[in-house]
Protein backbone atom coordinates (compact mmCIF):
# COMPACT_ATOMS: atom_id res chain seq x y z
CA UNK A 1 0.00 0.00 0.00
CA UNK A 2 1.20 3.42 -0.91
CA UNK A 3 1.96 6.22 2.28
CA UNK A 4 0.14 9.58 1.66
CA UNK A 5 2.18 11.25 -0.83
CA UNK A 6 4.03 8.51 -1.85
CA UNK A 7 6.16 8.44 -5.17
CA UNK A 8 6.39 6.21 -7.72
CA UNK A 9 8.91 4.16 -9.70
CA UNK A 10 8.06 5.53 -13.20
CA UNK A 11 9.95 3.90 -16.19
CA UNK A 12 10.67 0.28 -14.81
CA UNK A 13 12.55 -1.75 -17.34
CA UNK A 14 13.85 -5.30 -16.77
CA UNK A 15 17.35 -6.60 -16.71
CA UNK A 16 17.73 -7.52 -20.28
CA UNK A 17 15.95 -4.41 -21.34
CA UNK A 18 18.69 -2.57 -19.17
CA UNK A 19 21.76 -4.41 -20.28
CA UNK A 20 20.90 -4.05 -24.31
CA UNK A 21 19.33 -0.72 -24.29
CA UNK A 22 21.07 1.20 -21.94
CA UNK A 23 23.66 2.56 -24.15
CA UNK A 24 25.57 6.06 -23.18
CA UNK A 25 27.74 6.93 -25.70
CA UNK A 26 31.14 7.66 -23.65
CA UNK A 27 34.17 5.16 -24.01
CA UNK A 28 38.04 5.80 -22.32
CA UNK A 29 40.27 7.54 -24.70
CA UNK A 30 43.33 4.97 -25.78
CA UNK A 31 46.67 5.39 -23.97
CA UNK A 32 49.30 3.58 -25.11
CA UNK A 33 50.29 0.73 -21.83
CA UNK A 34 53.09 -1.72 -21.82
CA UNK A 35 52.79 -4.77 -21.73
CA UNK A 36 53.73 -5.60 -18.31
CA UNK A 37 50.63 -3.91 -16.93
CA UNK A 38 48.23 -5.35 -19.87
CA UNK A 39 46.62 -7.82 -17.81
CA UNK A 40 42.76 -7.20 -18.14
CA UNK A 41 43.39 -4.32 -20.36
CA UNK A 42 41.28 -4.22 -23.65
CA UNK A 43 43.11 -3.39 -26.72
CA UNK A 44 42.12 -1.03 -28.84
CA UNK A 45 43.33 -2.29 -32.06
CA UNK A 46 44.06 -5.79 -33.52
CA UNK A 47 47.38 -6.67 -32.49
CA UNK A 48 48.97 -8.64 -34.93
CA UNK A 49 51.87 -10.86 -35.70
CA UNK A 50 55.11 -8.54 -37.08
CA UNK A 51 56.78 -11.87 -38.10
CA UNK A 52 56.48 -15.68 -38.17
CA UNK A 53 55.96 -17.41 -35.14
CA UNK A 54 57.85 -18.93 -33.39
CA UNK A 55 59.75 -17.72 -36.55
CA UNK A 56 62.02 -21.11 -37.43
CA UNK A 57 61.03 -24.82 -37.30
CA UNK A 58 61.91 -26.49 -34.00
CA UNK A 59 61.57 -29.73 -32.54
CA UNK A 60 58.59 -30.09 -29.64
CA UNK A 61 60.57 -33.56 -28.81
CA UNK A 62 64.08 -34.91 -27.85
CA UNK A 63 65.16 -37.14 -30.36
CA UNK A 64 66.81 -36.81 -34.06
CA UNK A 65 66.28 -34.63 -36.70
CA UNK A 66 65.01 -36.83 -39.78
CA UNK A 67 63.51 -37.12 -43.76
CA UNK A 68 60.84 -38.86 -43.02
CA UNK A 69 61.24 -40.76 -46.56
CA UNK A 70 64.57 -42.32 -45.41
CA UNK A 71 62.28 -44.26 -42.41
CA UNK A 72 59.50 -45.64 -44.47
CA UNK A 73 59.01 -48.91 -43.84
CA UNK A 74 60.90 -49.40 -40.16
CA UNK A 75 60.27 -51.42 -37.67
CA UNK A 76 61.68 -53.17 -34.48
CA UNK A 77 61.71 -55.98 -37.07
CA UNK A 78 63.42 -54.42 -39.61
CA UNK A 79 64.64 -50.84 -38.53
CA UNK A 80 65.90 -48.64 -40.84
CA UNK A 81 70.22 -47.39 -40.10
CA UNK A 82 70.69 -43.34 -40.62
CA UNK A 83 73.93 -41.81 -40.38
CA UNK A 84 74.30 -39.15 -37.27
CA UNK A 85 76.12 -35.99 -39.32
CA UNK A 86 75.35 -33.40 -36.60
CA UNK A 87 73.87 -31.61 -33.66
CA UNK A 88 71.12 -29.07 -33.53
CA UNK A 89 72.41 -26.49 -30.67
CA UNK A 90 70.13 -24.73 -28.54
CA UNK A 91 69.74 -20.80 -29.59
CA UNK A 92 71.75 -21.11 -32.40
CA UNK A 93 71.12 -21.11 -36.18
CA UNK A 94 71.69 -25.03 -37.86
CA UNK A 95 74.85 -25.42 -39.16
CA UNK A 96 74.07 -28.51 -40.35
CA UNK A 97 72.15 -29.17 -43.54
CA UNK A 98 69.92 -32.67 -44.10
CA UNK A 99 71.19 -35.13 -46.92
CA UNK A 100 69.57 -38.17 -47.36
CA UNK A 101 70.12 -41.03 -44.82
CA UNK A 102 71.48 -38.42 -42.25
CA UNK A 103 70.00 -37.94 -39.09
CA UNK A 104 70.74 -34.66 -36.75
CA UNK A 105 70.61 -34.88 -32.58
CA UNK A 106 68.01 -32.32 -31.76
CA UNK A 107 66.79 -31.38 -27.97
CA UNK A 108 62.87 -29.76 -27.53
CA UNK A 109 63.05 -26.48 -28.95
CA UNK A 110 65.89 -26.51 -30.94
CA UNK A 111 65.72 -25.07 -34.75
CA UNK A 112 65.48 -27.78 -37.47
CA UNK A 113 68.76 -28.03 -39.65
CA UNK A 114 67.36 -26.84 -43.22
CA UNK A 115 65.93 -30.32 -44.91
CA UNK A 116 64.57 -32.10 -42.31
CA UNK A 117 60.99 -32.84 -41.95
CA UNK A 118 60.35 -34.28 -38.93
CA UNK A 119 61.92 -35.44 -35.72
CA UNK A 120 61.74 -38.50 -34.03
CA UNK A 121 61.55 -39.37 -30.95
CA UNK A 122 64.66 -40.82 -28.73
CA UNK A 123 63.01 -43.52 -27.65
CA UNK A 124 61.72 -44.88 -31.21
CA UNK A 125 65.65 -45.00 -31.55
CA UNK A 126 68.78 -47.25 -30.61
CA UNK A 127 72.42 -46.48 -31.55
CA UNK A 128 74.48 -49.41 -31.57
CA UNK A 129 77.44 -47.40 -32.50
CA UNK A 130 78.16 -43.56 -32.10
CA UNK A 131 77.67 -42.87 -35.72
CA UNK A 132 75.16 -44.48 -36.67
CA UNK A 133 70.79 -43.86 -35.61
CA UNK A 134 69.18 -47.50 -35.57
CA UNK A 135 65.31 -46.46 -36.81
CA UNK A 136 62.24 -48.59 -34.89
CA UNK A 137 59.62 -47.16 -36.64
CA UNK A 138 58.75 -44.73 -39.41
CA UNK A 139 58.75 -40.88 -38.94
CA UNK A 140 55.95 -38.81 -40.54
CA UNK A 141 56.35 -35.46 -41.94
CA UNK A 142 55.37 -32.99 -39.39
CA UNK A 143 55.96 -34.90 -36.58
CA UNK A 144 57.67 -34.29 -33.73
CA UNK A 145 58.33 -30.75 -34.57
CA UNK A 146 56.09 -27.60 -35.29
CA UNK A 147 56.52 -24.98 -38.47
CA UNK A 148 58.16 -21.77 -38.68
CA UNK A 149 54.42 -20.42 -38.68
CA UNK A 150 52.96 -22.76 -37.01
CA UNK A 151 51.76 -19.81 -33.72
CA UNK A 152 51.23 -17.25 -36.06
CA UNK A 153 52.26 -16.12 -39.46
CA UNK A 154 53.02 -12.71 -40.22
CA UNK A 155 50.51 -10.62 -39.99
CA UNK A 156 47.80 -12.91 -38.17
CA UNK A 157 45.71 -11.50 -35.12
CA UNK A 158 47.13 -12.44 -31.84
CA UNK A 159 44.87 -10.15 -29.86
CA UNK A 160 41.51 -9.05 -30.73
CA UNK A 161 40.11 -5.52 -29.97
CA UNK A 162 37.51 -5.69 -27.04
CA UNK A 163 38.76 -8.47 -25.52
CA UNK A 164 40.59 -7.95 -22.03
CA UNK A 165 44.04 -9.72 -22.27
CA UNK A 166 44.67 -12.73 -20.26
CA UNK A 167 47.89 -14.61 -19.27
CA UNK A 168 48.21 -16.44 -21.57
CA UNK A 169 47.30 -13.18 -24.09
CA UNK A 170 50.24 -11.36 -22.54
CA UNK A 171 52.49 -14.45 -23.34
CA UNK A 172 51.98 -14.47 -27.36
CA UNK A 173 52.37 -10.96 -27.10
CA UNK A 174 55.70 -11.07 -25.33
CA UNK A 175 56.67 -13.80 -27.85
CA UNK A 176 55.38 -11.48 -30.78
CA UNK A 177 57.98 -8.76 -29.26
CA UNK A 178 55.00 -6.33 -28.58
CA UNK A 179 56.41 -4.23 -25.72
CA UNK A 180 53.15 -1.52 -25.40
CA UNK A 181 50.17 -1.66 -27.00
CA UNK A 182 47.02 0.81 -27.90
CA UNK A 183 44.60 -0.06 -25.11
CA UNK A 184 40.85 1.59 -23.50
CA UNK A 185 42.66 3.67 -20.27
CA UNK A 186 40.55 2.28 -17.17
CA UNK A 187 37.24 3.67 -16.74
CA UNK A 188 37.26 5.95 -13.79
CA UNK A 189 34.53 5.04 -11.65
CA UNK A 190 33.45 7.45 -8.87
CA UNK A 191 31.18 6.07 -6.43
CA UNK A 192 29.61 8.05 -4.00
CA UNK A 193 28.02 6.84 -0.44
CA UNK A 194 24.58 8.55 0.74
CA UNK A 195 22.77 8.20 3.99
CA UNK A 196 22.41 10.32 6.87
CA UNK A 197 23.59 7.05 9.12
CA UNK A 198 26.53 5.78 6.89
CA UNK A 199 29.85 6.58 8.87
CA UNK A 200 33.23 5.75 6.98
CA UNK A 201 34.31 2.03 6.56
CA UNK A 202 37.21 2.53 8.39
CA UNK A 203 35.52 3.59 11.72
CA UNK A 204 36.47 2.16 14.86
CA UNK A 205 35.41 0.05 17.66
CA UNK A 206 31.36 -0.68 18.11
CA UNK A 207 29.62 2.52 16.86
CA UNK A 208 26.64 4.34 18.31
CA UNK A 209 22.97 2.49 18.04
CA UNK A 210 22.18 3.63 14.43
CA UNK A 211 25.11 4.40 12.91
CA UNK A 212 26.24 1.71 10.42
CA UNK A 213 29.62 1.42 8.63
CA UNK A 214 29.79 2.24 4.50
CA UNK A 215 30.22 -1.24 3.67
CA UNK A 216 28.62 -1.02 -0.05
CA UNK A 217 31.77 1.23 -1.00
CA UNK A 218 34.76 -0.91 -0.78
CA UNK A 219 32.64 -4.00 -1.94
CA UNK A 220 31.20 -2.06 -5.13
CA UNK A 221 35.46 -0.80 -5.61
CA UNK A 222 36.19 -4.76 -5.76
CA UNK A 223 33.66 -4.99 -8.37
CA UNK A 224 34.86 -1.90 -10.34
CA UNK A 225 38.62 -3.46 -10.31
CA UNK A 226 37.14 -6.87 -11.28
CA UNK A 227 35.57 -5.00 -14.41
CA UNK A 228 38.89 -3.41 -15.01
CA UNK A 229 37.90 0.05 -14.09
CA UNK A 230 39.81 1.93 -11.43
CA UNK A 231 37.61 3.08 -8.55
CA UNK A 232 37.87 6.23 -6.97
CA UNK A 233 35.84 6.37 -3.82
CA UNK A 234 33.87 10.47 -3.54
CA UNK A 235 32.46 10.11 0.33
CA UNK A 236 29.62 10.22 1.76
CA UNK A 237 26.71 12.47 1.38
CA UNK A 238 24.16 13.10 4.00
CA UNK A 239 20.34 12.58 2.62
CA UNK A 240 20.39 16.23 1.46
CA UNK A 241 19.22 16.86 -2.09
CA UNK A 242 21.27 19.80 -2.68
CA UNK A 243 24.28 17.95 -1.06
CA UNK A 244 24.24 15.10 -3.25
CA UNK A 245 23.80 17.46 -6.21
CA UNK A 246 26.65 19.47 -5.94
CA UNK A 247 28.68 16.77 -5.41
CA UNK A 248 26.85 14.43 -8.06
CA UNK A 249 27.62 17.09 -10.68
CA UNK A 250 31.36 17.79 -9.45
CA UNK A 251 31.54 14.37 -9.99
CA UNK A 252 30.65 14.63 -13.71
CA UNK A 253 32.14 17.68 -14.97
CA UNK A 254 35.21 17.09 -13.06
CA UNK A 255 35.57 19.95 -10.82
CA UNK A 256 34.69 20.28 -6.85
CA UNK A 257 31.39 21.52 -5.51
CA UNK A 258 32.66 25.11 -6.12
CA UNK A 259 33.38 24.54 -9.56
CA UNK A 260 36.99 23.92 -9.45
CA UNK A 261 38.79 21.53 -11.59
CA UNK A 262 39.91 18.74 -9.31
CA UNK A 263 43.13 17.57 -10.52
CA UNK A 264 42.83 13.70 -11.84
CA UNK A 265 39.24 13.99 -12.69
CA UNK A 266 40.12 16.84 -15.01
CA UNK A 267 37.34 15.31 -17.92
CA UNK A 268 34.96 14.18 -15.10
CA UNK A 269 34.50 10.49 -14.00
CA UNK A 270 34.18 8.17 -16.75
CA UNK A 271 31.00 5.97 -15.00
CA UNK A 272 29.50 7.39 -11.75
CA UNK A 273 27.48 5.29 -9.33
CA UNK A 274 25.62 6.26 -6.33
CA UNK A 275 24.78 4.45 -3.48
CA UNK A 276 21.14 4.39 -1.37
CA UNK A 277 18.78 7.26 -1.47
CA UNK A 278 17.23 5.47 -5.17
CA UNK A 279 13.92 4.30 -3.79
CA UNK A 280 10.59 6.58 -3.84
CA UNK A 281 10.67 7.47 -0.08
CA UNK A 282 10.47 10.53 1.56
CA UNK A 283 14.04 10.57 1.89
CA UNK A 284 15.10 9.32 -0.93
CA UNK A 285 17.00 12.45 -3.24
CA UNK A 286 18.96 10.17 -5.50
CA UNK A 287 16.59 10.54 -8.35
CA UNK A 288 16.01 14.13 -8.23
CA UNK A 289 19.74 14.62 -7.78
CA UNK A 290 20.23 12.23 -10.79
CA UNK A 291 17.51 14.19 -12.87
CA UNK A 292 18.84 17.19 -12.43
CA UNK A 293 23.01 16.61 -13.66
CA UNK A 294 22.04 16.93 -17.50
CA UNK A 295 20.31 15.47 -20.72
CA UNK A 296 19.14 13.08 -21.97
CA UNK A 297 18.86 12.15 -18.47
CA UNK A 298 17.04 9.18 -16.16
CA UNK A 299 16.50 6.20 -18.56
CA UNK A 300 14.97 3.99 -15.67
CA UNK A 301 14.06 4.25 -12.23
CA UNK A 302 12.75 1.20 -11.65
CA UNK A 303 14.47 -2.51 -12.41
CA UNK A 304 11.86 -5.87 -12.30
CA UNK A 305 14.71 -7.74 -10.26
CA UNK A 306 14.34 -9.24 -6.68
CA UNK A 307 16.44 -7.77 -4.84
CA UNK A 308 17.09 -4.51 -6.62
CA UNK A 309 13.99 -2.84 -7.76
CA UNK A 310 15.16 0.72 -6.65
CA UNK A 311 17.31 0.99 -8.98
CA UNK A 312 18.20 4.27 -11.48
CA UNK A 313 20.18 4.26 -15.18
CA UNK A 314 20.68 7.93 -16.32
CA UNK A 315 22.90 9.05 -19.25
CA UNK A 316 24.54 12.44 -18.65
CA UNK A 317 25.80 13.68 -21.74
CA UNK A 318 27.10 10.57 -22.65
CA UNK A 319 28.49 9.22 -18.96
CA UNK A 320 26.31 6.10 -17.62
CA UNK A 321 25.14 7.03 -13.73
CA UNK A 322 23.95 4.13 -11.74
CA UNK A 323 21.68 4.96 -8.69
CA UNK A 324 22.04 1.91 -6.41
CA UNK A 325 19.84 0.28 -4.02
CA UNK A 326 21.22 1.23 0.06
CA UNK A 327 20.27 -2.72 0.93
CA UNK A 328 24.18 -3.83 0.24
CA UNK A 329 23.04 -7.05 -0.85
CA UNK A 330 20.38 -5.41 -3.22
CA UNK A 331 23.65 -2.74 -4.61
CA UNK A 332 25.71 -5.95 -4.94
CA UNK A 333 23.90 -7.75 -7.14
CA UNK A 334 22.62 -4.97 -9.29
CA UNK A 335 26.19 -3.90 -9.77
CA UNK A 336 27.02 -7.67 -10.98
CA UNK A 337 24.37 -7.78 -13.19
CA UNK A 338 24.06 -4.49 -14.64
CA UNK A 339 27.03 -2.11 -13.59
CA UNK A 340 29.91 -4.30 -14.03
CA UNK A 341 28.90 -4.69 -17.99
CA UNK A 342 28.48 -0.39 -18.16
CA UNK A 343 31.93 -0.23 -16.32
CA UNK A 344 33.09 -3.43 -19.51
CA UNK A 345 31.42 -1.38 -22.24
CA UNK A 346 32.77 2.39 -21.26
CA UNK A 347 36.15 0.60 -21.49
CA UNK A 348 35.82 -0.89 -24.55
CA UNK A 349 35.34 -4.64 -23.79
CA UNK A 350 32.91 -5.85 -26.29
CA UNK A 351 34.08 -9.52 -25.54
CA UNK A 352 33.52 -9.90 -21.63
CA UNK A 353 35.05 -13.10 -20.17
CA UNK A 354 32.96 -16.05 -19.76
CA UNK A 355 31.58 -16.41 -15.55
CA UNK A 356 32.47 -19.34 -14.36
CA UNK A 357 29.95 -21.40 -13.87
CA UNK A 358 28.42 -25.06 -12.21
CA UNK A 359 25.52 -27.02 -13.38
CA UNK A 360 23.90 -28.04 -9.46
CA UNK A 361 20.31 -29.40 -8.47
CA UNK A 362 18.14 -27.28 -6.63
CA UNK A 363 17.40 -28.76 -3.36
CA UNK A 364 14.23 -27.02 -2.96
CA UNK A 365 11.27 -25.16 -5.00
CA UNK A 366 11.86 -21.47 -5.79
CA UNK A 367 8.46 -19.30 -6.53
CA UNK A 368 8.77 -16.22 -8.85
CA UNK A 369 6.90 -13.58 -9.55
CA UNK A 370 6.12 -13.78 -13.61
CA UNK A 371 8.31 -10.61 -15.32
CA UNK A 372 10.54 -10.68 -12.68
CA UNK A 373 14.18 -11.46 -12.73
CA UNK A 374 15.09 -13.07 -9.12
CA UNK A 375 19.00 -13.56 -7.98
CA UNK A 376 19.27 -16.61 -5.84
CA UNK A 377 21.88 -16.63 -3.50
CA UNK A 378 23.13 -20.92 -2.85
CA UNK A 379 25.73 -22.49 -1.29
CA UNK A 380 27.03 -25.26 -3.07
CA UNK A 381 27.44 -29.27 -1.47
CA UNK A 382 28.59 -31.34 -4.33
CA UNK A 383 26.70 -31.07 -7.35
CA UNK A 384 23.49 -29.68 -5.23
CA UNK A 385 21.98 -26.53 -4.32
CA UNK A 386 21.23 -24.83 -1.14
CA UNK A 387 19.31 -21.47 -1.82
CA UNK A 388 20.17 -18.89 1.17
CA UNK A 389 17.06 -16.59 2.09
CA UNK A 390 16.98 -13.58 4.16
CA UNK A 391 16.58 -9.73 3.91
CA UNK A 392 18.30 -7.97 1.29
CA UNK A 393 20.41 -5.82 3.90
CA UNK A 394 22.10 -9.02 5.39
CA UNK A 395 25.67 -9.21 3.42
CA UNK A 396 26.07 -12.22 5.89
CA UNK A 397 23.93 -14.37 2.72
CA UNK A 398 26.23 -13.25 0.49
CA UNK A 399 29.38 -14.01 1.99
CA UNK A 400 28.20 -17.94 2.89
CA UNK A 401 27.15 -18.46 -0.76
CA UNK A 402 29.37 -19.93 -3.15
CA UNK A 403 26.98 -18.71 -6.16
CA UNK A 404 23.97 -17.39 -7.24
CA UNK A 405 21.53 -18.10 -9.61
CA UNK A 406 18.95 -16.48 -11.76
CA UNK A 407 15.10 -17.54 -12.06
CA UNK A 408 14.23 -15.95 -15.40
CA UNK A 409 11.84 -13.62 -16.23
CA UNK A 410 9.51 -15.67 -17.86
CA UNK A 411 8.99 -18.21 -15.18
CA UNK A 412 7.08 -18.72 -12.47
CA UNK A 413 10.11 -20.35 -10.12
CA UNK A 414 11.76 -23.29 -10.52
CA UNK A 415 10.89 -26.82 -8.71
CA UNK A 416 13.28 -28.68 -6.01
CA UNK A 417 15.63 -31.25 -8.26
CA UNK A 418 15.48 -28.59 -11.37
CA UNK A 419 19.17 -28.55 -12.95
CA UNK A 420 20.40 -25.38 -12.08
CA UNK A 421 23.25 -23.52 -13.73
CA UNK A 422 25.37 -21.78 -10.48
CA UNK A 423 27.09 -18.31 -11.45
CA UNK A 424 30.26 -18.81 -8.91
CA UNK A 425 31.43 -16.39 -7.33
CA UNK A 426 35.48 -15.68 -8.00
P1 LIG B 1 18.17 3.51 1.33
O1 LIG B 1 18.27 3.04 -0.08
O2 LIG B 1 18.87 4.81 1.52
O3 LIG B 1 16.76 3.50 1.81
O4 LIG B 1 18.96 2.46 2.20
C1 LIG B 1 18.44 1.15 2.40
C2 LIG B 1 19.22 0.48 3.52
O5 LIG B 1 20.55 0.30 3.12
C3 LIG B 1 19.27 1.27 4.80
O6 LIG B 1 19.12 0.36 5.86
C4 LIG B 1 20.65 1.86 4.81
O7 LIG B 1 21.15 2.08 6.09
C5 LIG B 1 21.45 0.81 4.10
N1 LIG B 1 22.60 1.39 3.41
C6 LIG B 1 22.56 2.41 2.55
N2 LIG B 1 23.79 2.68 2.08
C7 LIG B 1 24.63 1.83 2.68
C8 LIG B 1 26.04 1.63 2.61
N3 LIG B 1 26.81 2.37 1.81
N4 LIG B 1 26.58 0.65 3.37
C9 LIG B 1 25.78 -0.09 4.18
N5 LIG B 1 24.46 0.04 4.27
C10 LIG B 1 23.88 1.00 3.54
MG1 LIG C 1 19.17 6.10 2.91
Amino acid sequence: MSAPGQREFFTVKTVSEALTGFRPELRTPVETIALAHALGRVPAEPITAPHALPGFARATVDGFAVRAADTYGASEGLPSYLDLIGEARMGQAPETEMRPGGAVAIATGAPLPPGADSVLKVEYTQSPTPELIEVLRPATPGEGMVRADEDAAPGAEIARPGRPLRAQDLGMLAAAGIAELPAYARPRVAIVSTGDELVPADAPGELPVGQVRDSSAPALAALVHEAGGQPDFAGIVPDDREALTATLRALVKGSDPFGRVVEGLSRGCDVLVVSAGSSVGARDETAAAIASLGEPGIWCHGLSLKPGKPTLLADVGGIPVIGLPGNPRSALVVFRLIGMPIVRMVGGCTEPPPEPSARARLTRDLPSAAGRLDVVQVRLAGEVAEPLFGSSSLLSILTAADGYLLVPEAATGLAAGSDVEVMLYR
